[in-house]
């Protein structure tokens, strides 16, 4: 019902938001493709944190991966996300996200880097951060501050593990409210990744062939 009314109060700014910025319906790739559109979380939800960490060097590259830096997501992962972050705040905290949409070219630069599918998607299969419908993020206090998790973002280890049972009992416990807030609202979790979410039914969504400038 939230998401019906979102929907509603959104519904003129989301032509606003696809004028302004050019944003493409996706193409129909066979019978169980959904089209949708791209939006501007930071518009969409103005108290969500975007740190896109492929937009600077501050990632396990040290490279700058794509040129931009608002974060696009489909529409239907913007409603959701509007709903944890609506939850979250009703207990003093926020999202923070590192991640959401990734045009194909930055896919590429990401699995030239990392050809090991259980941390980048395999290009050649459409990846999931290229459809608009996966989204890294992290739990933050109302003051901006990360909660403890058991690694860092991109740490290709089994701390990033979902069943990494090793780390800290806070780390632990801040691990399993995200994961369990996000399934609430419509995502599920990759297991070999705590902070990667994606909007369930995404593969019926195909990539998107869209850069943003
Ligand atoms: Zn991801």
């Amino acid at each position: 019902m939230r998401s019906t009314r979102l929907m509603k109060k959104w519904a003129g700014r989301l032509s606003i938001l696809i004028a302004l910025f050019g944003l493409i319906p996706t193409i129909l790739q066979g019978e169980e493709s959904v089209a949708s559109e791209l939006v501007d979380i930071q518009l969409f939800i103005p108290k969500i944190q975007v740190d896109l960490k492929y937009a600077t060097t501050d990632n396990f590259t040290g490279k700058i991966v794509y040129n931009f830096n608002c974060c696009l997501l489909l529409k239907e992962v913007a409603l959701g996300l509007c709903d944890v972050q609506a939850e979250l705040e009703t207990v003093g905290l926020g999202l923070k996200i590192w991640d959401g949409f990734r045009p194909a070219a930055a896919q590429r630069k990401l699995w030239e880097l990392v050809p090991d599918e259980r941390y980048v998607s395999d290009p050649q299969k459409g990846g999931r951060h290229t459809r608009g419908t996966a989204v890294d993020l992290t739990l933050i206090t109302k003051n901006g501050q990360e909660l403890l998790m058991p690694s860092d973002f991109d740490d290709f280890s089994e701390k990033a593990h979902q069943d990494y049972m090793e780390a800290s009992f806070e780390a632990i416990r801040n691990r399993e409210f995200l994961r369990e807030v996000m399934e609430r609202h419509g995502f599920t979790n990759l297991p070999t990744e705590w902070w990667h979410f994606d909007l369930i039914g995404w593969e019926n969504y195909p990539p998107i062939d869209f850069t943003p400038q």
